[in-house]
């Protein structure tokens, strides 16, 4: 009998099971339908030695201490901060958009007051900002919305920015100053070996077992646990009784080069040219030395694995009806990126994991209690 059935062994579902291992002393079977752990963090040497990432470019970043810390258990760190240029009119410019990007976009030598006074002078009025357009055009106005951010966002999304909340291309700030970092945190570093690696520390405790190429639902009538813990998509686990929550695939192309170096940077983003959205090369992200060089395009696609959620205004609403049917399962928790419908990032699935553990450990003390009384 297994303390804990957790579903997926991403981020979510690894954390939860390391924690419920190794310091409440549970019984865990770990599952994935995948043929391997670590979810979309998956990395791998490909035929030439090169370090991979199966599922596109994971860079780690976050201004929370307990959560590096917390992964500092499992793993040594590569110092490395990400950059990224857009190609845009035959330019490659960096972005986020700051001093470079519009001193040599335009042929300009502007010190940042003066770059304040720019972006104000093109900046539009928006009362409210409620949509990916507003945001952008509110603080640099149409041109650049519209060579930096629509083109991109409409390949990715496949929906213009108006239709989608301010929170997707909030991510990408604005900058007046020329630094060019693409992530701002005060923690950025890669796991000296690998993702894949940290994982395996992770999930290395006599009382985690883990199957792999395994569908909950192929062995939830067979398998005896008191409690679930799901990582998967929401909407898959209720058989989709509210109908399909909407996500966008990729489609990943990966190319390895008989050449150093392929691009001047770790990403370089293609927002008005081609299918894809980015190509990214990994040796800028590990740090790995060798003589060939592997790349990865993004081509994003309605169809596939599901890996973002659609920040929405009618998908979070659909979101929520699922969420209420989650909250009366008793013994289920829902956690991470799919299950939970957020558009998060690595360090905020491992924070919404911890967090998760915790109040099963508060849940688990009020029933002993109860018991005792
Ligand atoms: P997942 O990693 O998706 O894990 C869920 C697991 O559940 C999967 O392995 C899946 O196979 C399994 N599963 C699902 N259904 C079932 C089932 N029915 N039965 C059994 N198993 C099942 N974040 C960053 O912080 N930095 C980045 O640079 C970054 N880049 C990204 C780039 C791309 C292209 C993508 C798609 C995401 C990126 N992310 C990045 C986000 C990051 O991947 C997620 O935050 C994180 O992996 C989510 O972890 P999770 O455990 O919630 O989900
Ligand atoms: N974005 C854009 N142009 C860019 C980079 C990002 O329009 O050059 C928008 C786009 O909508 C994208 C979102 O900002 O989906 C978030 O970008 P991020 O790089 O965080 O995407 P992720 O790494 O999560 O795919």
């Amino acid at each position: 009998m297994f303390d804990y059935l957790i579903v997926g062994a991403g981020f979510a579902g690894s954390v939860l099971a390391e924690r419920l291992a190794r310091v409440a002393d549970k019984k865990v079977l770990l599952i994935d339908k995948r043929n391997h752990i670590a979810g979309n963090a998956y990395d791998h040497y490909d035929e030439a030695g090169i370090l991979v990432h199966k599922y596109g470019p994971h860079i780690f970043h976050t201004n929370s201490k307990d959560v590096f810390d917390y992964l500092s258990e499992f793993t040594e760190w590569r110092n490395y901060q990400h950059r990224v240029l857009a190609s845009v009119d035959g330019q490659m410019l960096p972005i986020p958009i700051n001093l470079t990007t519009i001193n040599n976009m335009y042929g300009l030598n502007l010190n940042s007051d003066e770059l304040e006074d720019f972006f104000a002078s093109r900046a539009e009025d928006v009362k409210q900002v409620k949509t990916s357009e507003d945001v952008v055009v509110a603080k640099v106005g149409r041109e650049l919305y519209e060579k930096f951010f629509r083109g991109y966002t409409r390949k990715q999304w496949a929906m213009d920015p108006s239709e989608l909340n301010a929170s997707v291309t909030a991510r990408v700030p604005t900058r007046t100053n020329k630094d060019d970092r693409y992530f701002t945190d005060t923690y950025q570093a890669m796991p000296l070996h690998g993702y894949t690696k940290m994982f395996e520390h992770m999930l290395n405790h006599p009382n985690i077992k883990i199957m792999l190429n395994t569908d909950y639902k192929e062995i939830i009538g067979e398998i005896n646990y008191k409690k679930l813990i799901f990582t998967g998509p929401v909407d898959e686990y209720f058989d989709y009784c509210y109908g399909k929550l909407p996500y966008r695939s990729l489609a990943f192309k990966f190319e390895t080069h008989d050449q150093e170096k392929f691009q001047e940077t770790g990403t370089v983003n293609y927002p008005n040219d081609y299918a894809f959205t980015r190509i990214s090369e990994f040796k800028y992200i590990s740090g790995q030395k060798h003589h060939k060089t592997s790349i990865v395009y993004e081509f994003p696609q309605a169809e596939g694995d599901p890996y973002y959620p659609i920040p929405k205004e009618d998908n979070a609403a659909l979101y929520d009806k699922y969420q209420a049917l989650a909250k009366q399962l008793e013994n289920t928790y829902f956690v991470g990126r799919l299950a939970t419908y957020k558009y998060y990032n690595m360090d905020q699935v491992v924070a919404q994991a911890l967090a998760t553990f915790k109040n099963i450990l508060k849940k688990e003390a009020e029933v002993t209690e109860t018991l005792i009384e």
